[in-house]
């Protein structure tokens, strides 16, 4: 560390606000933020928005620990945030506070903008019955278990550095009843307690499934659980996955468009009947589906700035 950086170091510690622009070494004020109180639902999404971050370069959003995959312009950053479905069972701190993180006169610096409350939702429970091999896994379906989600780790890994590649809104892939909704506790066989991570749509016969949103895909083969199936990679930490399909149209790399057909439903791997299982995952985790449609037209969870002339 170089004496200016000490200097400057000792600057940021007692001004709390101000810093210094190394450029014209005057003092810049810092935003000040009105951190903003939220509830946000395990397996829900949240847009959260952020307009003109005003000083600074490099904007990041933090949320808990974790770097969110976001949009930035010049003047806003907008990130879908999710809770992951477990969170209140793994975690014993129900607030997660987010922060704006921006490079200032060569420092990084945290901006509180939110505080996202995460308060229990409750989701149905459901009994499945399905072929036994499915629930009691030999060693050898094991095995290719593990193999198999390493590789979707990857996916997974990437998809939160991929740019935001969709113009429109988020659809759908079919308008047929849903027959299974997300969120849904499900004991399989009286034995295995898991969870619906997806939404299922009712198919029983093999119908084309259209690509809900812009992107490349990312994965496109078969699975031990999810049958023949495809992941498309949108950006912003979006991915949408598609399973049980009878027949994949694409391959691993190609560009989709919102309406591209991936391929044919089906009832391959873990399926107890022909369906579709549409599944939607924001900033690594499987969320609500048909909420996150709902969400991306909404405004947003915005963070403001805090004026002198305000009002404690
Ligand atoms: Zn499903």
């Amino acid at each position: 560390m170089n004496m200016i950086s000490i200097i400057l170091a000792f600057l940021l510690v007692s001004c709390g606000t101000k810093t210094i622009n190394t450029l014209t070494s005057k003092p810049v004020a810092l935003p000040q933020y009105k951190v903003v109180e939220h509830v946000v639902y395990p397996g829900k999404v949240k847009k959260l928005r952020i307009s003109q971050p005003e000083v600074g370069s490099d904007h990041e959003l933090i949320c808990g620990d974790k770097k969110l995959s976001s949009l930035k312009n010049n003047d806003q950053i907008e990130a879908f945030f999710s809770v992951n479905y477990k969170y209140l069972e793994k975690n014993k701190n129900k607030i997660i506070p987010c922060y704006v993180n921006s490079l200032i006169g060569g420092q990084r610096l945290n901006f509180h903008v939110f505080n996202l409350h995460v308060k229990p939702f409750n989701y149905p429970k459901s009994f499945i019955k399905v072929a036994k091999k499915h629930v009691d896994l030999s060693p050898e379906d094991l095995q290719r278990f593990l193999g198999e989600k390493e590789i979707i780790n990857k996916v997974y890994e990437v998809s939160m550095h991929t740019p935001k590649l969709f113009k429109k809104d988020f659809i759908k892939p079919l308008k047929s009843k849903i027959t299974g909704v997300y969120g849904s506790r499900r004991v399989f066989n009286n034995k295995k307690d898991s969870w619906h991570s997806g939404t299922d749509f009712r198919a029983r016969t093999p119908i084309p499934i259209p690509s809900s949103n812009d992107g490349v895909v990312a994965f496109a083969g078969d699975l031990f659980f999810n049958g023949n199936a495809v992941f498309v990679d949108h950006g912003m930490g979006i991915i949408t996955m598609y399973c049980h399909l009878s027949k994949i149209n694409v391959k691993i790399g190609d560009r989709v468009d919102q309406g591209t057909i991936i391929g044919l439903s089906g009832n391959t791997g873990r399926s107890s009947a022909p369906h579709l299982h549409w599944g939607v995952r924001v900033q690594n985790h499987w969320i609500d589906g048909l909420q996150f449609l709902q969400e991306q037209k909404e405004e947003g969870l915005v963070a403001y700035h805090h004026k002198a002339t305000d009002k404690k």
